[in-house]
């Protein structure tokens, strides 16, 4: 196996691409690689090379090694648009070069002012033949020190353009302001790439592989050129005119090239603590112990493609045997190890690793190679929930591999009771670690929606995640408090400080088993009005048979969009109907609230090709969805007439009562055509139209349910995915609860129920203050159920009411949770 070191070529911090703020990069659009922050103001050689492009701005560079590695190094983000000022070659185009030379100064503090990052990305361009292994990130970088390696892996994926004579061609102005720079050149090479015939592209008298972004780059096409897309055979047509229609579209571009808000690590709190996303709530108390998945080494070569075809698919059949006995047992583990079951047969996934295997490469070689690229797709889509399907795709690589009969590497068995910090960790990972070992998990990266952050959820381990970088920097064994209800970890507290954290788990330890021995009595507040406790589900029977136990009283909501993400098509009605009663069934008669699909905006449906939205959380989501689409409604509604008595149905992001009319409709026809009955019909108040409109709504439905999560993000104009304002978007801002407040006298006044099923009602800091704005059922996540009951039965009424009121005319959600934190004086039930 060829290998090339990369040098760094500038002084300064490297750190992994996905820190740089830019999609582009982050998302190694362009190719993998390290980024430096430099302290320096000139670029040096990475390895020895031929200069192969310059950008006509000289902002960004790339060499071809001897060995046909292509590296690009970018200088700052957004420096496009300073057209060359601050920079300085000091190579031409064609020069050759040796590791170390200098290739261009720059104006460090100019950039500085004018760019929006100094952060300079080096990546390999052409990731089809080199991977990146072993970078050096996280520390601070000299010129000419060890960066990364590039390993060659072989055959070039991409093959060079068919050649001879043009058969169709279209020639196309480039409208797009700074030309075929960095981004357009990605995004041209990503589409090129999905197409059935080589093309080629002609500009300034040279020609280009579309699929290839430094090719496209090194033609040095500027705003206002004219380029020609030729195709070789007539077949080839449409293919041109794609092509030709994406560059058009460039038009409309943005000339900014960043798109993503940057990662850094959250702020930490006054006391030191680092901040995170809250994935799993709880807290915990125990040593750090850092457990990072060793890469599995892997042989390139293979003893032949028959033997090593045979090897991947007997490993493969040990997995699937593995994944079958887990997707058996149920519950959460299960539904993770059918998702698997699912990737391990891919027709992509399968063909990448037979084309590697055709190739002579070894099984492993070929399997990982297989798992590398299609999880590069995946990020490459920009979707945040695809993206985390990648952690997946890395489970299961390590899974086959493992399998193959290669050393997963010996890994200390993790001291009980510890808290395991981690750049990200594996649904598998977790899975193995027995019942009881993990305090609770601390990951750098990571989202709050994964797969491995709904395990942690289910296994009720306190989690945080998006906790930055600065958390692989404690060292292991270190004593430290994870309080996963704040979002805060604090390594090594003051000795009074952690004996406090100690007393502290010791009481919430006590109290949450007072509270499970309660939790089955109905709930009522100490001043005795009745107050329903039910569970959010996600429609697996192990979630609600763990709802039970904990005492929900039914279910506020079932999110029945899980049913229909992470599969080729939607579920048909008997199907549905099935999982509807399942859950039925489990609940024995207690009342089911099931929502109708809420897909759209963060939960995109694959086989649902929306068009494309430049805001989706604006566009078809929830109702607008199911209205767009009358056939998934209409078979949605169906099954839930037939899911059985108990059943009420519930609509996401209603905005007015033209769509609930429209949904009662397809439940009067389908009912009719059944000869079944219409359940209650319901409306989520997740919009601010919605809550400004609650009368309206509360006089044409049965029962009003107040989606918190959703609400927040519409009011407060804040993304819910968004990290950085993840610590900001808070259900309890003053505007939401004068929303709520006005939402809960609207379904007095017409005596229909509200519920509160967003994050906030299981927040037991935020439940007196919903009880006082008139909320007359909460449903909260299964393991909230016994400590929320608990705090309902001690509350009263008129204290909930005065509480409610102060609140409502604080100025901020701070001061909010400052009073929901002070001690209260008013009448409350001891
Ligand atoms: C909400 O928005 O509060 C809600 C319950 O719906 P979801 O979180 O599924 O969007
Ligand atoms: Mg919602």
């Amino acid at each position: 196996m060829t290998e090339l070191v990369l040098r760094s070529p500038l002084a300064g911090w490297s750190s992994p691409p996905e820190e740089v703020p830019d999609e582009v990069f982050a998302k190694r659009m362009l190719g993998d690689g390290v980024a430096v922050d430099p302290v320096g103001n000139v670029l040096h050689a990475p390895c020895d090379g031929e200069v192969i492009s310059i950008a006509a701005s000289r902002h960004a560079i790339a060499l071809r090694h001897a060995n046909g590695a292509e590296i690009l190094m970018h200088v700052g983000i957004d420096t496009v648009g300073l057209a060359g000022e601050g920079f300085e070659l000091l190579v031409r185009k064609g020069e050759r070069v040796h590791a170390g030379d200098p290739l261009l100064k720059f104006d460090l503090d100019l950039l500085a002012r004018k760019a929006a990052s100094l952060v300079t990305p080096i990546v390999v361009t052409n990731g089809d033949r080199f991977r990146v292994v072993g970078a050096r990130v996280n520390r601070t970088v000299a010129v000419g020190d060890e960066l990364c390696v590039l390993e060659s892996m072989g055959a070039a994926a991409i093959e060079t353009v068919a050649g001879g004579a043009p058969v169709v061609t279209e020639s196309v102005v480039v409208r797009h302001a700074h030309g075929i720079h960095a981004r357009p050149a990605a995004m041209l090479a990503r589409h090129a790439k999905t197409l059935p015939f080589p093309l080629e592209v002609r500009a300034r008298g040279r020609g280009a592989d579309p699929r290839s972004a430094v090719a496209l780059m090194s033609l040095g096409i500027r705003g206002g050129d004219e380029l020609v897309i030729a195709g070789f055979s007539p077949a080839a047509a449409g293919a041109v005119a794609e092509l030709a229609r994406v560059v058009r579209e460039l038009e409309s571009m943005p000339v900014r090239e960043s798109a993503a808000p940057p990662q850094p690590a959250a702020p930490r709190a006054a006391d030191g603590s680092l901040r995170g996303v809250i994935a799993s709530r709880g807290f915990a108390v125990g040593p750090t112990y850092h457990r990072q998945s060793a890469e599995i080494v892997v042989a390139e070569g293979g003893g032949g493609a028959d033997a090593e075809r045979a090897a991947l698919s007997a490993a493969r059949a040990g997995v699937r045997a593995k994944l079958e006995q887990r997707a058996r047992v149920g519950g959460a583990a299960g539904e993770v190890s059918e998702a698997h079951l699912e990737l391990l047969d891919d027709a992509t996934l399968l063909a990448a690793a037979e084309r590697a295997l055709a190739a002579g490469k070894s099984a492993g070689f070929a399997w990982r190679f297989a798992a590398r690229d299609s999880a590069r797709a995946l990020e490459a889509t920009g979707d945040a929930l695809l993206a985390e399907r990648v952690d997946d795709l890395l489970d299961l690589e390590r899974q086959v591999l493992i399998a193959l009969g290669h050393d997963a590497g010996a890994t200390q068995p993790i001291p009980r009771g510890a808290i395991l910090l981690a750049r990200d960790l594996k649904p598998s990972e977790l899975i193995d670690v027995a019942p009881g070992t993990l305090a609770g998990i601390a990951l750098a990266a990571g989202g709050p929606t994964s797969h491995v952050a709904i395990l942690a959820g289910v296994m009720g381990i306190p989690m945080l995640v998006a906790v930055g970088d600065e958390l692989l920097g404690i060292v292991g064994g270190t004593p430290a408090i994870l309080n996963a209800d704040a979002g805060t970890l604090r390594a090594a507290p003051p000795a009074e400080v952690l004996a406090a954290a100690e007393r502290e788990l010791v009481q919430r330890r006590e109290a949450r088993a007072r509270d499970l021995a309660a939790a089955q009595r109905p709930c009522r507040l100490a001043s005795g009005e009745r107050i329903e406790v039910f569970a959010n589900l996600v429609g697996t029977v192990a979630d609600a048979t763990l709802a039970v136990q904990q005492g929900a009283e039914g279910c506020g909501l079932l999110r029945t969009e899980f049913l229909f993400l992470d599969r080729a098509c939607a579920p048909d009605e008997s199907e549905q109907v099935a999982a509807y009663k399942r859950v039925a069934d489990v609940l024995t008669g207690k009342p089911l609230v099931i929502r109708t699909l809420d897909a759209g905006g963060d939960k995109p449906i694959p086989y649902l090709p929306m068009p494309a939205e430049d805001n989706p959380a604006l566009g078809l989501r929830g109702i607008r969805t199911s209205l767009w689409r009358p056939d998934l409604l209409e078979t949605q509604i169906r099954a839930l007439l037939r899911a059985g008595d108990g059943c009420r149905i519930l609509l996401p992001m209603i905005t007015d009562i033209a769509e609930v009319r429209s949904v009662r409709r397809v439940v009067e026809e389908q009912g009719a055509k059944l000869g079944l009955p219409a359940p209650p019909l319901g409306a989520m108040i997740e919009t601010p139209a919605a809550a400004l409109l609650a009368d309206q709504l509360a006089a044409e439905v049965d029962f009003l349910s107040i989606g918190t999560n959703d609400l927040a993000q519409y009011t407060l104009a804040m993304d819910r995915g968004h990290a950085e304002l993840a610590a900001r978007i808070d259900g309890v801002h003053p505007a939401v609860l004068r929303l709520i407040g006005a939402v809960c006298e609207a379904a007095a006044k017409h005596r229909r129920p509200v519920a509160v099923c967003g994050g906030l009602a299981s927040d037991p800091d935020a439940v007196p203050l919903l009880l006082g704005l008139g909320v007359t059922e909460l449903s909260a996540v299964p393991t909230a159920i016994p400590r929320i009951k608990a705090l309902v039965a001690a509350q009263s009424l008129s204290a909930c009411r005065a509480l409610a009121q102060k609140a409502c005319a604080l100025p901020s959600s701070e001061a909010v949770r400052a009073l929901l934190q002070a001690p209260r004086t008013e009448e409350v039930a001891s």
